[in-house]
């Protein structure tokens, strides 16, 4: 006999290409191996697959609905008599409105993802470290294993809709007879009930659980980035398979550097006369102190570089790693308040330079004759 393909997924006979798929993601969402252990699931999945396969094929379609089986080896396509009905079931079906039923639910269901906040400091972000974090999600419940069952138990099928996980009414209308099916409310649509529960986790075959992980954080990570880790993150219903932990870095704020990329600015002041005079700073990096050449002459807003002394960076892991700079932003102080013999010194100083008038600048070169230029 060919099967009824149509039942399978669930949809009615004229269903579009889109309501086919929809139809079929929900059952493999429901059946998949990965997410359903049952091994009635495993022949559920396989048979869900096979009538997505061939209803999604126009021509293997036109063959079911002339009654035939595509996938029949002894068919071959076509039905002898082209019934419209291919067996007692379709009858039924076609009655009652079966072909729309969907069939009990699996109590054993895929878990969420979950988050984490890492909070880090920019050393360890720089370089990478093994952070060790608390992680409080669902688990397999170890008393039942995951069944939710007592000891001893099993669920049974549920008396009120034999099984099927829904139960189906019918209505007279001016239309005629409407079948309308809705979940089964004494077993929530599961088509089976647990006569006693697991004590532990009364009957959701998981329980919360606070344990310890170490976390690789790999050296160049940023403010925002998320680490998966695969199967860490709750357990679903009925001791379904863990999501994934997504463990989200906050980098603290430095209180020298601010970060942008792999490079590490910061600002330092220098006095008027080291600025005019030249000479050397030292800086505290993520590495150690480190000298730096304040040249004679160094203008406000001037940008010393230190080569790499910034961040690994990220996609290098492994290769050596390459790393960004840190960009020294110089601000030159001027003296505010003067004692007599310094007033005195400045005052001399700009009398040898011949800048005790002090003019305003002519325009060629500025910012505004370019501006000129530009409107000519
Ligand atoms: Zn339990
Ligand atoms: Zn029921």
């Amino acid at each position: 006999m060919a099967k009824d393909y149509y039942a399978i997924l669930g949809v009615s006979r004229d269903a579009s290409p889109d309501e086919l798929k929809k139809a079929y993601r929900k059952l493999a969402r429901q059946y998949h191996p990965d997410v359903n252990p049952a091994p009635e699931a495993q022949e559920q999945f396989k048979d869900i697959s096979a009538a997505y396969e061939v209803l999604s094929d126009p021509q293997k379609r036109q063959m079911v609905d002339l009654g035939g089986d595509p996938l029949s080896p002894n068919s071959g396509g076509m039905p002898p008599g082209g019934s419209p009905f291919v067996g007692f079931q379709d009858i039924m079906d076609a009655f009652f409105g079966n072909s729309t039923s969907r069939g009990p639910r699996s109590r054993v269901r895929a878990g969420a993802d979950a988050v984490l906040r890492l909070d880090l400091d920019l050393t360890e972000t720089a370089f990478g470290v093994e952070a060790p974090i608390t992680v409080d999600t669902a688990v397999v419940c170890g008393t039942c294993e995951g069944e939710g069952t007592a000891a001893g138990t099993h669920p049974v099928t549920c008396d009120m809709c034999q099984g099927r996980g829904e139960v189906q009414s019918v209505q007279r209308t001016f239309l005629g007879q409407v079948v309308t099916a809705r979940p089964c409310a004494a077993c929530q649509g599961f088509g089976t009930v647990i006569p006693s529960p697991c004590a532990t986790c009364a009957g959701d075959g998981r329980v919360r659980s606070r344990r310890s992980l170490t976390v690789k954080i790999p050296a160049g990570v940023e403010d925002g980035m998320r680490i998966r880790l695969s199967g860490q993150g709750e357990v679903g219903p009925g001791g379904g398979p863990a999501g994934d932990l997504y463990v989200e870095i906050h980098e603290r704020r430095h209180e020298v550097f601010t970060r942008k990329g792999d490079d590490l600015h910061c600002t330092v002041s220098v006095p008027m006369t080291a600025a005019a005079l030249g000479t050397q700073i030292t800086i505290k990096t993520l590495d150690g102190e480190e000298p730096v050449e304040i040249r004679p002459g160094t203008q406000p807003g001037t940008e010393v570089r230190i080569k790499g002394k910034g961040v690994t960076h990220l996609r290098n892991i492994g290769t050596g790693g390459t790393r960004g700079d840190i960009r020294i932003h110089l601000d030159v102080k001027t003296p505010t308040k003067l004692d007599a013999e310094s007033e005195r010194l400045l005052r001399e100083f700009a009398k040898a330079r011949g800048e005790e008038i002090v003019e305003v600048s002519k325009q060629a070169g500025g910012f505004f004759s370019r501006v000129k230029d530009a409107l000519k």
